[in-house]
């Protein structure tokens, strides 16, 4: 295998932190922070609380961990939430809101630019009968597969579930990302577009372990008696850390260097679809953000199998068989991109 340092396009959480985040994590003040001790942790919260417009936020190991409390302090046993079929949160985190809360999920297929139809929300939300579940949650993602939800979108799918009495959460694992690509389209500022997009739900999760950077951790957002209820749930859920600090010192770390970068991922992003666009087979999707995703036809599907080898060969890593996926990041530059670009296109010359 060459020398050269691999180029990782598997996801954005293979970042490894960088020496200025490893220095803020030694230097971090630390307590217990189940007993409330930890100064960074609660600097953290207060941060992120503060920068999304809410009251409260709560510092947890995982995305899937914040989900998973978000779900369980909105719903009760017996309730259930309306998700996107290929939302993180009912896909992808091993079904933990029925298997620990009991709470029901209520599947919709997205529409093609993955937003779920307001009229199959309207008609997912059931009457108040013996019968049904009681509708309780709408929950949306953004972004959604590296794609922005259209804001106007997002502001009225949120006010429909609010007119019908349901909660609304976020699974904003890249919200800094959305908010990035939003503020590209509006002229508007990053902060302000995450808090905008994060100020039509009840509760936000936010992951710093994705294109921020930091090694670990997500953050939950909402009011104070909601975080009340989430933090239980984490207690429960065994997410209760102790010196966390040194983890929060990370992703306090992120917020203020790694946000205003994103947008480097995302012309990075560009960089490779345009690098790849025109090769026989292989119809590119115009990434919004960092994913870009790549569908194989006719003869390139029936090589599929042998590109991804024959990539790591090379040193270059990505997810996928007839639908490549590619996600830039903190630790991939443009010559690592352009030789992603170059190894592709001679795999599909030869
Ligand atoms: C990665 C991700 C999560 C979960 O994060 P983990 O930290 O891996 O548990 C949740 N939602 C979305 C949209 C994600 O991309």
């Amino acid at each position: 295998m060459a020398h050269a340092a691999p180029i990782d396009l598997r996801s954005d959480t293979v970042t490894r932190p960088t020496a200025a985040m490893r220095a803020a994590m030694l230097a971090a003040p630390v307590g217990d922070d189940v007993f409330g001790d930890d100064p960074t942790v609660n600097a953290l919260q207060a941060r992120i609380a503060e920068m999304l417009g809410f009251e409260a936020a709560l510092f947890v190991p995982t995305g899937t961990q914040s989900n998973l409390c978000a779900l369980l302090a909105h719903c009760q046993r017996g309730d259930e939430y309306i998700v996107g079929q290929m939302q993180h949160c009912y896909r992808w985190e091993g079904g933990g809101a029925a298997v620990l809360g009991s709470i029901q999920p209520q599947p919709l297929e997205h529409q093609a630019d993955g937003t779920l139809a307001l009229a199959d929300i309207e008609a997912a939300i059931k009457p108040d009968d013996a019968h049904f579940a009681r509708s309780r949650l709408l929950a949306l993602e953004n972004t959604l597969g590296g794609r922005l939800l259209p804001f106007d979108y997002v502001q009225r799918a949120t006010a429909l579930a609010q007119s019908r009495g349901l909660s609304r959460h976020l699974d904003g694992a890249r919200l800094f990302n959305a908010a990035t690509a939003q503020a590209q389209a509006t002229g508007g500022d990053v902060r302000s577009e995450a808090r905008r997009i994060a100020q039509c739900f009840d509760s936000v999760s936010v992951c710093f372990s994705k294109g921020l950077g930091a090694p670990v951790g997500s953050a939950l957002c909402g009011s104070r008696d909601f975080i009340a209820r989430a933090h239980r749930v984490r207690k429960m859920a065994g997410g209760g850390m102790r010196q966390a600090g040194m983890l929060a010192a990370a992703a306090l770390h992120a917020l203020d260097h790694h946000v205003d970068r994103l947008a480097d991922d995302h012309a990075l992003a560009r960089r490779l679809a345009q690098g790849l666009d025109g090769i026989e087979g292989l119809t590119v999707q115009a990434p919004h953000t960092n994913i870009v995703f790549v569908d194989l036809t006719g003869a390139a599907q029936e090589r599929a199998a042998a590109l991804l080898p024959s990539l790591e060969a090379q040193g270059i890593l990505a997810t996928g068989l007839y639908r490549l996926r590619f996600v830039t990041h903190l630790d991939v530059d443009a010559a690592g991109v352009d030789r992603a670009v170059a190894a592709i296109r001679a795999f599909f010359k030869a």
